[in-house]
Formats: structure tokens, sequence, C-alpha cells
């Protein structure tokens, strides 16, 4: 059977959430027993997105293979627990980038080198070589920006070239707003937004419409009208206290049903794992316990530099049928003044990854706060480093214990850059990335909480615990847990009492609601036992 698509635009403005429209059109392929895969498209001119800044752009997400990629690869694979490859990821950069190398090479010798059909063509070319290589049923193709913007135009028209060699769905996402004063949901700006996109000569399947409340028939039957479509064909995606529930949504309004006949797909939906799926999301909206965890960071200004942590919470409250509530607290507000204060009453501590010397201090001060009044600590990368200057000052009393990366010339460089790291002077894709294999001790919670000893997990970072001082912080209680398969650098690291776990890894990038990562499922259910203990 030749591979079907679907493609997903947005009009309007960005932050609809296509990549949450995506991930559930994913979710129910894969509920249906179809093998679908994402791509998605990013106008900006960087390759990647490994030189961009988190508080701009939010979090950065690495696979498997090393890519570094937009924060949408985290939310397809959230839902579709698959583990997903960078060549799924196109940018403008990567685009131009390749045409301009072709022309260099003379591929195009003799003719002027045009975005139409030359641009145009690499892409469709790339979208094809996945489609030729990997045989998916589907691929569902997510255009970044809105329809109108200048960035993707030339994506938007490889799209409508690819339709005319390709079954293609095109999903129109849009946005009724509700004008308080008015008491009603507007539809002219979308009827803009479809005028724009008749004009690039594509005409939508089914319109997604966004709106704070539910859809009402009056905005329903408009928007039909104006997008030239029957009004089941206007699909509801009103504000939903969960976006796991959305796959569920659509489910209810029969858009699943709708878009199987559209790609001639005629198998039945899996039940069981539907209900599986329905008790993930039932637990979520009402979970039976509760628990707080704190996130220090430095990021905490745009949550969406943290989307994974926070979201690997919910897996793991999901799992244990608990709320997890995330208290914010940024790390430069611990520097000054009483840091016990604002951290008083938290169920459990998370330091996230991060870069730079900007609150480290505050992380540090966290740290030994949970530390010494036995609060559930989960160290993530850059937390991890925090944990080992913590531990190496206040535990192994080396005051002057610091990374390279904060203090180049500490007397202890218990965190510095490996040897091979020096010379690295180009930025994109350059540091330790991608999925690292480590070797758990037998006797420590890491490998008691993922039940095996080789494990795999994601790295991004350039520093490194210094081996050096393995043997004094050893000598005072710190467990190293892990390490990578070669024994050369270190990847976990405990507590010797309570639950205090830092790796050099970021486990929040693998989590899954159907499988969580481990090390939230340990923080959680740690916070959760204390809390009953102090009841
Ligand atoms: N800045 C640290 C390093 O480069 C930690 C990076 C991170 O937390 N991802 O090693």
């Amino acid at each position: 059977m030749p591979t079907k698509y679907i493609v997903i635009l947005g009009s309007m403005m960005s932050g609809l959430g296509k990549g949450v429209v995506t991930s559930s059109l994913l979710k129910l392929l894969d509920l249906y027993g179809y093998s679908a895969l994402p791509m998605k498209f990013d106008g900006y001119l960087n390759y990647d997105c490994g030189t961009m800044n988190p508080y701009r752009h939010g979090e950065v997400f690495v696979l498997d293979d090393k890519s570094e990629v937009d924060m949408d690869f985290g939310i397809y694979e959230r839902f579709l627990d698959k583990d997903l490859t960078g060549d799924l990821s196109i940018t403008g950069g990567k685009l131009f980038g390749s045409v301009i190398a072709k022309e260099r090479k003379g591929e195009y010798l003799g003719v002027d080198v045009q975005i139409i059909p030359h641009l145009t063509n690499e892409a469709i070319g790339m979208i094809e070589k996945v489609e030729r290589t990997r045989k998916p049923d589907v691929i569902i193709i997510e255009v970044g920006g809105t329809v109108g913007d200048i960035e993707n135009s030339y994506f938007i028209e490889a799209v409508r070239q690819l339709a005319l060699r390709h079954p293609t769905v095109f999903i129109n996402l849009t946005y009724a707003p509700s004008l308080e004063v008015v008491g009603e949901q507007k539809t002219k700006p979308a009827q803009v937004g479809f005028r724009l996109l008749l004009q690039s000569g594509i005409r939508p399947n089914f319109v997604v419409c966004r709106s704070e409340d539910s859809l009402t028939e009056k905005a329903r039957q408009k928007l039909a009208l104006f997008a030239n479509i029957e009004e089941n064909r206007v699909i509801d995606d009103s504000d939903t206290r969960t976006i796991y529930g959305l796959p569920l949504h659509f489910i209810e309004q029969g858009f699943d049903r709708l878009l199987m006949k559209d790609l001639g797909f005629s198998r039945k939906i899996n039940r069981k794992r539907l209900e599986e799926w329905k008790g993930s999301v039932n637990r979520i909206l009402n979970p039976k316990k509760s628990v707080e965890i704190a996130i220090v960071g430095k990021y905490t200004g745009l949550r969406d530099s943290y989307v994974s942590v926070k979201e690997a919470l919910i897996h793991a409250g999901s799992k244990l049928d608990a709320g997890v509530k995330i208290k914010w607290i940024e790390s430069d507000g611990l520097e000054k003044g009483d840091a016990n204060e604002k951290l008083d009453g938290i169920g459990g501590l998370i330091v996230p990854g991060g870069f730079g010397k900007r609150g480290i201090e505050g992380m540090i001060k966290a740290i030994e706060y949970a530390r010494e009044n036995n609060i559930p600590f989960l160290g993530l990368c850059l937390g991890m480093q925090c944990m080992t200057i913590e531990y190496a000052r206040d535990v192994c009393g080396l005051k002057d214990a610091n990374s390279t990366e904060f203090e180049k010339n500490a007397k202890d460089k218990v965190i510095y850059l490996l040897p091979s790291q020096r010379g690295v002077d180009r930025k994109g894709g350059t540091m330790r990335l991608g999925l690292w294999h480590c070797k758990l001790s037998r006797n420590s919670v890491s490998y008691r909480l993922y039940g095996k000893e080789k494990i795999g997990e994601r790295h991004r970072h350039r520093y490194e615990f210094n081996n050096k001082y393995a043997g004094v912080m050893e000598k005072n209680g710190l467990v190293i847990a892990g390490t990578t398969l070669d024994k050369k650098l270190v990847e976990f690291i405990e507590w010797p009492k309570g639950f205090g776990v830092g790796t050099q890894a970021h486990p929040e990038l693998r989590s899954r609601l159907t499988g969580p990562a481990p090390l939230f499922l340990g923080l959680v259910s740690a916070a959760l036992k204390k809390k009953s203990e102090k009841v």
C-alpha cells in the first residue's frame, strides 16, 4: 500500500497547538494499527535547534541519534511512545544548506537556482526519502509557522505539489476567539486564513478549531461554509484540562472514522489499548493522591524551557495515581535572603538542566536544603553537576569546589571539561549528545528503579564529573551508581541516605505517558511516601 500523507497547517497565529493535534492523530493511527511517522518543517535558517536559546524558543529536544530538534518532537514521542530520528526534522537551514551545497558541486550546472523548483524539490525529496526508507502507512507533516508567513511559503508550495503525487489529507488548524463584550465566537480571522490557504492552492479536508469554550453550532456552520467543507469536518479543539485527552475528544466527534475513511483505511480501533490510554488520562484528571515538587531552575520564566521535565512528572503522576503540583522557583531568587523559607514544605525537588553561571549558587543552596532535610531530590544534567559541587563543598569539606563552566580556575574542579571538548570551537552539534549506554551498579537506587543493569538515556552537555575526585567523594558516602560502559565517565550518583539521585543524562527526554521515566517514578513515589509518613 502506498504511503498516505496528512499535512497540518496553522493559520491566524502560532501557538495554537499544532504539535498536540499532530501527536493526537499519530496516536489515533497507532491505535488503529497503522504505522505513522511525523515530519516537521521549521522555517528558521538555523540548521537545527542546537544553538537556540531555551528562553526564547523553548526546550531543545534531543533524539537518540544526536539530533537537536524542535520541542514538538518531544510531544510526538510522548504520545506515540516511539524513538524518532533527525531526518524527520526539516528546517529552512537544512534545505537552503543542501541546495547551496549541490550548487557548489555543480549539480545544477547551467541553470539559475530558484526557490521553485529547486528548493521545493529538495523539500519533496527529503519527504519522499523518509517514505522510501521507512515505508510507513502514513506520514504526518506539521508545517511550522502560519499560512501567509514568508518563512514557510516555499514549504507550503512543496506540500501542495506533494499532494499532486501522493494521496494527501490537508488539515487547517485555526482559532475562533470569543470576545467577552460580544459574547460570541468570531470566525472572521479564520475566514481570512482560509482565503490565504485557498490562494496557495490548498483546500483543507478538515478544519480543527481552537477556542476557549466548545465550538458553537453557529461558528461551526460559518467555518464549514467558508472553508468549503461539510459541517462534520469542522472539529472542535476547545481547551482541555490535559493535552493527552485530545485523541479521545477527536474520537467523541467521529474525527477518527472520517479520517480513516479519507485515507482509505478499514481496520478497527484497538479497544484494549484505547482503554489503557483512557485510564492514564483519567488518572491525570482525577488523581487519588497529590504531591508538590519544586523545580529550581534558571529558565522558569518560560515554562516551555522545561516542558519535558513537566511532562515526565505528569507521566509518573498518572502511573502512581497522583496529581503532581509543580512549584516553579527561579534559582536567582534563592541566592539572596532566606532560601529555606521559599523551599519550606516542598515534597520533592528537581534541579533541571541549564547552561552558564547565572543562578547556580541558588540551585546548590536548594540541593543542600533537600539533602539536610531528607527531601527526595532528582538532579538532571546540570542538576547532577550542582549535586556534585554541593556534596564536595558541604560533606567532603572542599570549600572551593566548582565546575570550570562557572569558575574557570576553581581550586577543586569537581566538574570539568573533558580534554576532548577543550579544542572545540564550533557550537553546532559538538556536545556529548544523543543516546549513551550506562552500566548501573547492582546495589544502587537507580538499578532498583530501572530494573536492569544496562540502560540508555539521552545526553546534551559538555562538562563531566571529574574522576580525580571519585575517591574522596565515595569515602564521604556519595554513591557512584552508574558509569558509561567503558567506565570512563560517571553517569549516575546518589546520596547514601534517602532519595537523592543525580544523572548526567536527561531521562525526561525519554519519558512517555505509557512508559514514564524510572527516575521520575522514583522521585514521585519517594515524595508520596514521605508525605504519607508525615500525616
Ligand atoms: N552546562 C552543563 C554542561 O554543558 C549542563 C548542560 C545541561 O544541563 N544540559 O555540561
